[in-house]
């Protein structure tokens, strides 16, 4: 339902967490934060609302990082428990993935992961993009390269926003028929599904067009097409009134 993703000089967690509050009036039924540090990927998630996410991280704190992303579920396959929570890990505990919308082609996808030894412990539709992003990194080593081939076997609508443990200065979105757009700061960048997550650092903001995969770095905004093709990024300013 929600979706924040940030790469900077400030705590991770910290701007995803109030991000997610941003967009709470959108509604949603569980919350969940992944955060990149020291080499590792450590993440937490929780039905219901966001206070529940906040005093789980309250009794056991994520360590500080300055990768991480977030999400709100509203739960479209599989029921609202902490396990369907966002985000998804693959089973080595390396790659990170949040999603809005539906992966139509899911159950097929699943059962061929299964097929190669994939171990799925989540109902929903999402959990496969985890384990299919861990499979083509392993192959590739750059995660948009391993976003795009992964995109051009999904069918549905999805906003995707992943992080692997392995490219850890890095935050990669993808986008089909679901919003997905990137705050362009200072040394410090953002991803969100709407720009009300992250208005309070920069109105300088980027549409992520249909089929577009981006990489975020601290410094560095690059998108493509799903099949490779650079795209032009092209900023506009935000006017929209942040109290609104
Ligand atoms: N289809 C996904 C799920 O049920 C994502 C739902 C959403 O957009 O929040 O987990």
């Amino acid at each position: 339902c929600g979706i924040v993703g940030y790469v900077g000089g400030q705590s991770a967690l910290d701007v995803v967490v109030a991000g997610l509050k941003r967009l709470e009036y959108r509604g949603y039924d569980s919350a969940g934060v992944a955060v990149l540090s020291d080499g590792g990927l450590a993440a937490a998630k929780r039905a219901g609302k966001l206070v529940n996410l906040e005093k789980e991280l309250g009794e056991r704190p994520l360590p500080g990082g300055a990768v991480g992303i977030g999400h709100t579920r509203w739960a479209t396959h599989g029921g609202p428990t902490d396990a369907n929570a966002h985000p998804h890990l693959d089973n080595a505990g390396r790659v990170a993935v949040v999603h809005n919308g539906i992966i139509e082609n899911f159950a097929a996808l699943r059962e061929e992961l299964a097929g190669r030894g994939h171990d799925l412990t989540s109902e929903t539709d999402t959990e496969v993009v985890a384990h299919l992003l861990a499979e083509e990194f392993s192959s590739t080593g750059d995660l948009a390269e391993s976003m795009r081939l992964v995109c051009r076997r999904l069918d549905g609508a999805f906003t995707l926003v992943a992080v692997h443990a392995d490219q850890p200065d890095t935050v990669v979105g993808a986008r089909r028929n679901s919003p997905l757009v990137v705050g362009v700061g200072e040394g410090e960048n953002f991803l969100a599904s709407d720009v009300s997550a992250f208005i309070a650092h920069t109105r300088s903001a980027v549409e992520l067009g249909q089929d577009q995969v981006v990489e975020l770095t601290r410094d560095g905004v690059t998108v493509t097409g799903f099949d490779g093709t650079p795209a032009d990024v092209r900023a506009y300013h935000v006017d929209w009134d942040a109290s609104a």
